[in-house]
C-alpha cells in the first residue's frame, strides 16, 4: 500500500483545497475514534460534498492503491475509524442533508453524515420515532450506526439498526455507486446486498445515503431503578416484568462500581440511601394509569419477595431522565476519567448470570488491582466489561496485559457460545480474536465477499481481519 507523505495533488483535481485537510491537528482529530490504545497515523483527510466526489475519491484510490478509512462521528469503540497506517481518512461529515420524510410510509431518507440525534429529532417533529438510541447519539452519524449495526438501549423491543434500514446507496471499492432496495418493503430478488453492508465497518463500501424506517412514537416512558443483592435476582425481575408487560423497551444493568464511578465524577444524586451490589433500570412504554399502578404493585411484590432490596419509580420526567443518565453516563465517564480497556460481549440471555459470576471470579486474578466495571443491555445478553488501569501500571503495560488476558476472557465467551463483540464491532480491537466466535469457514467466506466488493483491498484494510499478503 502506497503511503502519502505530502499534500497529494491527486485529489485536488476534483476537490477544493478546503476539502483536503493535512495539518497535524486535523490528522490527529480525524485519524482516531474513541477506542483507546491505538495511535492515529493518517496521511490526509478528505471531505467530499457529493456522491460523485466519493466515487471520484474511491476510483482514484483504487487506481493508485491508496488505503481509505471511512469516517463518521468517530465515536466507535473498536478502532474501526482509526487510521494507524498512513491511510487517507474519508469523512462523511459534509454529506449531512436530510432529504425527505414520508409520513404515509413512515420513512426518512438522508445522507450518511447526518448526526443520529438529528434523525431522532426529525422523526419526533413528524410525530414518529427512530428507536435506535445510544449515549453517543449527539455525535455519531447514521452512516456509522449502520456500518456498525449499532444496538443501544432499545434493542430488547426494537432490534438493532439493521431492522430500521429500508434502502441504501453505497460506493464499492471500485468506485461504483450501488442503489440498494430503494423504499421497498418487499423485494425478494436475489441476495440482499444491503444487509451485507450493514455492520461491515467500512470494509465493503462507503455508505452515502439511507432510507430509514420509522416507528409509531410512544406517548410516554415509565422508568424504575431496582437494587438487588444478586444477579440471579436481577434476571428474575426481568422475567417477571416482561411476563406482565409487553412494551418493556429497556432493561439495563450495572454494578456498585459503576454507580460509584458516575456519582464521583458527576454532580448527581444517589436515588437510594446506600450503595447496592447490582442495579436494574427498567423502561416501559405507554402505560395507562391502571397499568402504572400494576407496575408499581409488581415491583412492590418483588420487593416483598426479597428479590430486590430497594426500588424507586420515577414520578416526573426529570426523575426519569436522571435514572437513565445514571446508566448512560457509565461508558463516557470511564472513557473521560480513566485509562480503560472496553470489552463489549454477548452471551445467550439464559447464561448471563453464570457468565457474570465467571467474570467476577476471574477478573481479579487476570487484572490484579484494576477495577472492573460491569454494565450493559442485559435484556439482550449484552455485557460491557470495562477494565480500568490501576495506578501501579504504566499505560502500555496495562494494554499489553489486557490484550494478553482477552484470550482468557474470550475462552469463557466461547464456552457460553457467545460473541466477542455484541455491538461495537471488530475493528482493530477484536480483529485478532475473531476465531473465538466465527469459524474458519465463515472467515474464509467473509474474506471472499470483501474481495468481490473491494478487489484492491483499499477499504479500511486491516479492520475485521488482517489484510491478506499479496
Ligand atoms: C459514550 C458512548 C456510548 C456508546 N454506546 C453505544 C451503544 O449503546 N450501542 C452501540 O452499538 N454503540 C455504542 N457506542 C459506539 C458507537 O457510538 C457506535 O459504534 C456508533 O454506531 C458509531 O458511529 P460513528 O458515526 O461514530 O462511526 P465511526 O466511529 O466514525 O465509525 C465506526 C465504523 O464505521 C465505519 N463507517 C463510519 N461511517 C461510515 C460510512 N458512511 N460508510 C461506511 N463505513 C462507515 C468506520 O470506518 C468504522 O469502521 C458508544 C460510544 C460512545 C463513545
Amino acid at each position: 500500500m502506497r503511503r502519502i507523505h505530502y499534500m497529494d495533488k491527486l485529489f485536488l483535481d476534483f476537490l477544493q483545497p478546503d476539502q483536503v485537510l493535512n495539518s497535524p491537528e486535523e490528522l490527529l482529530a480525524y485519524g482516531k475514534d474513541w477506542a483507546k490504545g491505538f495511535k492515529a497515523n493518517a496521511s490526509l483527510v478528505l471531505l467530499p460534498k457529493s456522491y460523485e466526489q466519493v466515487q471520484q475519491i474511491v476510483k482514484c484510490c483504487y487506481e493508485n492503491k491508496i488505503a481509505l478509512v471511512p469516517s463518521g462521528g468517530r465515536t466507535g469503540l473498536s478502532a474501526g475509524a482509526t487510521a494507524t497506517n498512513g491511510e487517507v481518512v474519508l469523512s462523511l461529515e459534509k454529506l449531512n442533508k436530510l432529504i425527505s420524510v414520508e409520513p404515509t410510509q413512515r420513512t426518512l431518507t438522508c445522507q450518511a453524515g447526518v448526526i443520529t440525534q438529528k434523525i431522532q429529532e426529525t422523526a419526533k417533529e413528524n410525530g414518529l420515532y427512530f428507536p435506535i438510541d445510544l449515549a453517543s447519539a449527539g455525535s455519531s452519524q447514521i452512516g456509522g450506526n449502520v456500518a456498525t449495526n449499532a444496538g443501544g438501549l432499545h434493542v430488547i423491543r426494537y432490534g438493532n439498526t439493521r431492522h430500521w434500514i429500508l434502502g441504501m446507496k453505497a460506493v464499492t471499492g471500485t468506485g461504483e455507486l450501488l442503489e440498494l432496495n430503494g423504499e421497498l418493503v418487499k423485494n425478494q430478488t436475489g441476495y440482499d446486498l444491503r444487509n451485507l453492508l450493514i455492520g461491515s465497518e467500512g470494509t465493503l463500501g462507503i455508505i452515502v445515503e439511507l432510507t430509514l424506517k420509522l416507528a409509531y412514537r410512544p406517548k410516554s416512558f415509565h422508568r424504575a431503578l431496582c437494587a438487588s443483592d444478586s444477579m440471579e435476582n436481577v434476571l428474575s425481575v426481568m422475567g417477571s416484568v416482561r411476563e406482565k408487560f409487553e412494551r418493556v423497551s429497556a432493561f439495563e444493568f450495572f454494578t456498585k462500581d459503576c454507580i460509584e464511578c458516575v456519582l464521583k465524577h458527576h454532580p448527581m444524586r444517589n436515588p437510594f440511601e446506600t450503595i447496592h451490589p447490582y442495579y436494574a433500570l427498567i423502561e416501559i412504554e405507554d402505560l395507562s394509569e391502571s397499568e402504572e399502578e400494576q407496575f408499581q404493585e409488581t415491583l412492590l411484590g418483588i420487593f416483598e419477595e426479597e428479590r430486590i432490596t430497594d426500588v424507586v419509580v420515577a414520578q416526573t420526567s426529570l426523575q426519569s431522565e436522571e435514572l437513565m443518565l445514571l446508566r448512560e453516563r457509565i461508558g463516557e465517564t470511564t472513557s473521560s476519567h480513566y485509562t480503560v480497556h472496553k470489552n463489549d460481549l454477548a452471551v445467550p440471555v439464559r447464561h448471563i448470570a453464570d457468565f457474570i459470576r465467571e467474570v467476577e471470579e476471574r477478573a481479579p486474578l487476570l487484572f490484579p488491582d484494576c477495577p472492573v466495571l460491569l454494565f450493559g443491555h442485559v435484556g439482550d445478553g449484552n455485557l460491557h466489561v470495562n477494565i480500568l488501569k490501576s495506578d501501579a501500571l504504566e499505560v502500555e503495560d496495562f494494554f499489553e496485559l489486557c490484550h494478553k488476558n482477552d484470550h482468557d476472557m474470550f475462552t469463557i465467551i466461547q464456552q457460553f457460545s457467545g460473541s466477542i463483540s455484541a455491538e461495537h464491532g471488530v475493528g482493530l480491537l477484536k480483529r485478532d480474536y475473531l476465531q473465538y466466535c466465527r469459524s474458519e469457514a465463515e472467515i474464509t467466506l467473509m474474506r471472499g465477499i470483501k474481495k468481490v466488493f473491494d478487489p484492491a483491498g483499499i477499504l479500511n484494510p486491516g479492520k475485521i481481519f488482517a489484510p491478506e499478503r499479496a
